[in-house]
């Protein structure tokens, strides 16, 4: 199939050539026909599938028609992170080079006023995340009530970051008559919900990632000691011993990890950036434009801040922490093995970490070998044991999730303290999704006349007890 043949307009078809896409990939074939038969669309499918030009392309064909108003966005896409929201903005300036439209973004951690003067001059496509786009709504000074279209896309991440409550009221804020895309790569109940509840008649898209993506990565475990010191000895020779080394993503399962493994890297003469969501927004984008451009060759991050970015060109993928959670593995090592390349993932594997790797091994079906020793019989077992008792330092606890996440999803990462070995795993759970939720509002200015109902002081205030607002201080 071309993409002739999938009703997009001329000048769509020929950004599409321009960026020299042949073939539309299979969620494309399938959703766009339907998008712009003005069907709403539930598509269960992860990034690297394709499915941002699935709605982008046909959303540039149908905003042909018609202008945008002041302040009354013609269509909404919500993104979980600024980091995608930045993503699926570079879409529209790519696909859409031939057409005159207006595209804002609209997230956290950069100026208010600015978001607002563009909102003022109309905007065709508003890509925002959920908190950021409240405050301008309940500040009186973005109107929903003219979206035609609304995109809701990785919606099981936003589960994950607790956004799914924000994301309803603004279902509610949006005209019943809207279009809905609705974008998923798991179903969990909650997101089941939000789709019956919000979708009408939807049609239903389902398409895996090609299994490809993860026969072209070599996967390998590294055994190494559970010292901090230890873990970053091993890191350092195994990135100076890489084969066919060109870049490499550097994951770690906290924020303080992150910031600490940068500055010993940097320390060790590497060139490292860091990325993680306690970093302002230019200092994000920078990280990552640096590493994009082959500037930075080690980009140390966070699951939050990385997952679902889409560089094409990275040789390596080291897990510094296994992740607590095994289908985060999937994802952090998706970041190598694509575009056709073949990648290398090292994932260090510290004494008490058997159990994990034993997770990840069932979830995606084999095992992984061992790039050198094996942990011996006794050390396993000593790990083991190791595992079942607390750490000494607190951290490595896979506490139990907050009630309504599913197993699929990943810890937000915390803007809190690090964990001091008293608290425990679920309030130090409870602080990180208020605080990622939180992270998005911009500070209140006075109150100025609303359009409509005044919400809630805080979005957070009616969908969480106070108690969980307020931050947890950590005894060190
Ligand atoms: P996404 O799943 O939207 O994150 O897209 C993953 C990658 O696939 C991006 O780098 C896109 O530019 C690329 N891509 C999207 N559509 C096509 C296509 N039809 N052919 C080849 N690459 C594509």
């Amino acid at each position: 199939m071309s993409f002739s043949e999938l009703g997009l307009s001329d000048k769509v078809l020929s950004a599409v050539q321009a960026s020299g896409y042949t073939t539309p990939t299979p969620i494309q074939q399938q959703a766009i026909p339907h998008v712009l038969a003005r069907r709403d669309v539930l598509g269960i499918a992860q990034t690297g599938t394709g499915k941002t030009a699935a709605f982008v392309l046909p959303m540039l064909t149908m905003l042909e028609t018609g202008r945008a108003r002041a302040r009354m966005p013609r269509t909404l896409i919500l993104e979980p992170t600024r980091e995608l929201a930045a993503q699926v903005e570079e879409s529209f300036i790519k696909y859409g080079a031939n057409h005159k439209l207006n595209v804002a973004l609209i997230i956290g951690g950069v100026s208010f006023d600015n978001q607002d003067s563009k909102l003022t001059r109309g905007v065709d496509v508003l890509i925002a995340t959920p908190g950021r786009l409240l405050d301008h709504s309940e500040r009186g000074r973005l109107l929903m009530s003219g979206v035609e279209l609304l995109v809701i896309d990785e919606a099981d991440r936003m589960l994950d970051m607790g956004f799914i409550p924000d994301i309803e009221r603004i279902c509610k804020l949006v005209p019943f008559t809207r279009q809905t895309l609705f974008f998923t790569a798991t179903m969990p109940p909650e997101i089941r919900r939000i789709t019956e509840q919000f979708l009408h008649n939807p049609v239903k898209v389902e398409v895996t990632k090609a299994a490809t993506t993860v026969d072209a990565i070599l996967q390998q475990l590294v055994k190494t000691g559970r010292e901090d010191h230890d873990k970053r000895d091993t890191l350092r020779r195994l990135i100076k011993s890489a084969d066919n080394f060109k870049n490499a993503i550097i994951f770690c399962n906290r924020k303080r990890e992150v910031a600490t493994l940068h500055r010993s890297l940097v320390r060790h003469g590497f060139n490292a950036a860091a990325l993680h969501g306690d970093m302002d927004q230019s200092a994000r984008t920078a990280a990552l434009d640096g590493f994009r451009k082959g500037e930075t060759k080690l980009l140390i991050a966070s699951d939050v801040a990385a997952r679902g970015l889409d560089i094409p060109d990275v040789s390596h993928v080291f897990n510094y922490d296994v992740p607590h959670h095994a289908d985060d593995y999937v994802h952090r090592i998706g970041r190598t093995g694509r575009a056709g390349r073949t990648g290398t993932a090292f994932t260090l594997v510290a004494p008490a970490d058997g159990k994990a790797v034993a997770a990840i091994e069932k979830l995606i079906g084999q095992g992984i070998a061992w790039a050198g020793d094996a942990p011996t019989a006794e050390e396993q077992q000593a790990g083991a044991r190791e595992s079942r008792g607390p750490r000494r330092d607190g951290r490595g606890s896979r506490g139990p999730r907050p009630p309504s996440r599913d197993r699929s999803s990943s810890p937000p990462e915390s803007r809190a303290p690090a964990p001091a070995p008293e608290r425990s795993a679920l309030a130090q759970q409870r602080t990180e999704i208020a605080a990622a939720r939180v992270e998005e509002r911009a500070p209140r200015p006075a109150p100025v006349p609303q359009q409509q109902q005044p919400q809630a002081e805080s979005a957070d205030a009616s969908h969480l007890p106070a108690f969980l607002l307020r931050p947890i201080r950590a005894r060190v």
